[in-house]
């Protein structure tokens, strides 16, 4: 007889490990199918931080990051082997595409959407400590502000994260991949491969596949309709050199986008660009241009490493999902969308985009949708107060 779930999730990525632990609290049943391992995707490649996203205020997405900023709260109390503060440093060069007064505007509202406790206080830097800025280039610099934010492993918080889940019950089958599933009035007939063609029932399903989201539609059917997105190719690279200040938030000289430089086990981490990619998304990689602009950035900002062979000891990159619109990747909205295959009863969800940080808060927007599709249990833990450990 085939197994029955209340849910199913495909990916084994933040979205579908938050959804099984969500899912398992509420006091269902639910099945992950990750294809590769936990974390292989785009949740292994991100910019690691665990943070509201101060330029998101910028374009208006103020639920966003207040929501962002409260689950990096919560974070920080269920997981300090796991989240923790850094010092993020904000410097203005005369040629910075915004003023002191617009920095000081932006910091101020995100220390208010933080709860203004003492931790989420910002600064300007006094000249006398710039020195002490890991060799930070000081030509042309007029101010530099300090604000709160967190940093993470992405990879090490989704495995904790699916460690919860299995731990309240869900199961996880991996390596195994939906190849087929078919929609009938009740349920979801869902057909996977771990070596073996295999088959369960499941009350709904859930497609966490990130940039594969429209892949596994197209495996569905009836095929339900699906959201046009971009997908957008962000790249990392890690060089020697350990920062002992903290997070510097700096712009491309080349085109004015914000470019992050962190401190990431004992070297340096620099990220991202915003690249359109077309292709199959486990095909992607750090393209040799993404690398230099990286690099020049750094050269930039951080003279000492212009004497440096150019040692780039790692790079990787990821896929962000968004909305297919006109214009650059870099100004479009950050909102996690929900797309189900139908308005009442919904037998399949689809997740687009959304951030690493939110993704909690995320997984309990989806149980709350699928509600009407899903018997009444009685919840057995609430993921507002689970802990999670590295695993
Ligand atoms: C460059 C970059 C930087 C980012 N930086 C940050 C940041 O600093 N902070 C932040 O909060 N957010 C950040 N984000 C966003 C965040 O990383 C993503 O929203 C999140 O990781 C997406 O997770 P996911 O689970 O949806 O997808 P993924 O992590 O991509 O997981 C999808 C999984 O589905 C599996 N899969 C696909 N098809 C199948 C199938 N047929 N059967 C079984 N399994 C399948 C894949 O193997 C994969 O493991 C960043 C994103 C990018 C691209």
């Amino acid at each position: 007889m085939a197994e029955v779930y209340d849910l199913t999730v495909i990916g084994g990525g933040i979205h579908g490990a938050g959804v099984a632990q969500a899912a398992a609290a509420h006091g269902y049943s639910v099945l992950v199918l990750e294809q590769t391992a936990l974390a292989a995707g785009t949740s292994s490649r991100s910019s690691k931080l665990i943070h509201g996203g101060l330029r998101y205020l910028e374009s208006g997405q103020f639920g966003l990051v207040r929501e962002c900023l409260r689950e990096r709260a919560l974070l920080l109390q269920l997981a300090p082997g796991l989240v923790r503060m850094q010092a993020f440093y904000l410097p203005l060069y005369h040629d910075t595409r915004r003023d002191a007064w617009q920095i000081r505007a932006g910091l101020s509202l995100y220390a208010l959407f933080s709860g203004l406790g003492r931790d989420t206080l910002f600064r300007k830097l006094p000249r006398r400590e710039w020195e002490r800025l890991d060799g930070l280039n000081t030509d042309g610099l007029h101010a530099v502000f300090r604000y709160p934010d967190a940093q993470t492993d992405d990879a090490a918080l989704t495995r904790a994260v699916m460690h919860s889940a299995q731990t309240l019950g869900a199961a996880l089958k991996m390596p195994a991949t939906l190849t087929r599933a078919e929609c009938g009035e009740h349920g979801v007939t869902v057909h996977y491969d771990d070596g073996q063609p295999r088959s369960c029932q499941t009350r709904v399903l859930v497609n966490a596949a990130g940039p594969w989201v429209n892949q596994v539609l197209a495996r569905v059917s009836p095929t339900p309709p699906q959201c046009a997105v971009d997908l957008v190719q962000g790249t990392h690279i890690l060089v020697p050199g350990a920062l002992q200040r903290g997070i510097y938030y700096i712009e491309a000289p080349s085109d004015r986008r914000a470019v992050f430089v962190m401190p990431w086990r004992d070297n340096t981490l620099v990220g991202t660009t915003e690249t359109l990619y077309h292709g199959d998304p486990s095909a992607v990689r750090p393209r040799p241009e993404d690398i230099t602009y990286l690099r020049e950035t750094l050269c930039h900002y951080f003279p000492q490493h212009r004497h440096d062979e150019p040692r780039i000891l790692d790079s990787f990159a990821g896929l962000r999902v968004l909305p297919a619109r006109p214009g650059t990747p870099f100004s479009r909205s950050r909102e996690t969308i929900l797309f189900t295959d139908r308005e009442q009863q919904p037998r399949v969800l689809t997740i687009y985009g959304g951030k690493l940080t939110a993704y909690r808060a995320t997984a309990e927007a989806v149980l709350a949708r699928l509600r009407a599709s899903l018997p009444g249990k009685t919840p057995v833990a609430d993921t507002r107060a689970l802990p999670l450990h590295p695993v």
